[in-house]
């Protein structure tokens, strides 16, 4: 059970369903839309770890959409492999161009495709694989759990963690608090977005040991940010 989240947009029923089946038996949670007006519903409520999407689309094409989402705030970091019938290069980069990550030509065998899901998230999301995050002495090592700022470790529960973690991975960005929820909380749990507040001043209050309080920063009517710079 891998728990990543992939949104599949393809308006062929069966290989809609095809794929998708194989997805959930390689341990990924699948949501299934058929046209770009339902997979911009769906991403409304949740954005997932990657998004699978056909180029030939009913209405607004693959590509449209993919460019859409480069373009806001809330979807520019998602993943998106492209799954294309063409095989033409200029189709391919064409592609590539509109801001997928990758793409994959049908048909395709479920083996090709998960092994490049999962290249494409590995290189998308580093805070969840080796990395170890460290901005200006503050610093984030994922696989120990422990925090350090100017060589000193922090303590902090495992959601202040989390936050950290996402922050310190999207940087210089806004995120409010819905986006917050969606991101760090796991999918399912009734939290409050007041919820929120509460782990942010509680981060807060561990960073200010060393400083590092300053980072986490309010911005008002939209949420919160990350940054080094006042
Ligand atoms: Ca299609």
């Amino acid at each position: 059970m891998t728990g990543k989240r992939i949104l599949l947009v393809e308006d062929e029923a069966a290989i809609r369903e095809m794929t998708a089946m194989a997805l959930e038996r390689a341990g990924y949670l699948v949501s299934e839309a058929e046209d770009a007006i339902q997979a911009e519903r769906l991403l409304a409520d949740g954005v997932p770890d990657l998004i699978l999407l056909d180029w030939m689309l009913p209405g607004s094409s693959g590509i449209e959409l993919a460019r859409r989402l480069r373009r806001e705030e809330y979807t520019r970091e998602v993943p998106i492999i492209m799954l294309t019938a063409r095989s033409e290069e200029d189709d391919r980069i064409r592609g590539l161009d509109s801001g997928a990550d990758d793409y994959v030509s049908k048909p395709f065998s479920p083996r090709e495709l998960i092994a490049r899901i999962k290249a494409v998230i590995r290189r998308a999301s580093p805070e969840q694989g080796e990395g170890l995050l460290e901005v200006e002495g503050l610093s984030l090592d994922s696989h120990s759990h422990r925090v350090s700022a100017n060589g000193q470790r922090l303590e902090m529960g495992p959601t202040e963690f989390r936050l950290l973690q996402f922050f310190m991975a999207h940087p210089e960005r806004v995120y409010s608090r819905s986006q917050l929820l969606d991101m760090v909380w796991s999918r399912g749990s009734f939290v409050e977005e007041r919820t929120v507040d509460v782990h942010i001043r509680r981060l807060r209050k561990v960073l200010a040991d060393e400083g590092y309080d300053r980072y986490i920063q309010t911005v008002r009517g939209a949420g919160y940010r990350f940054s080094s710079q006042v």
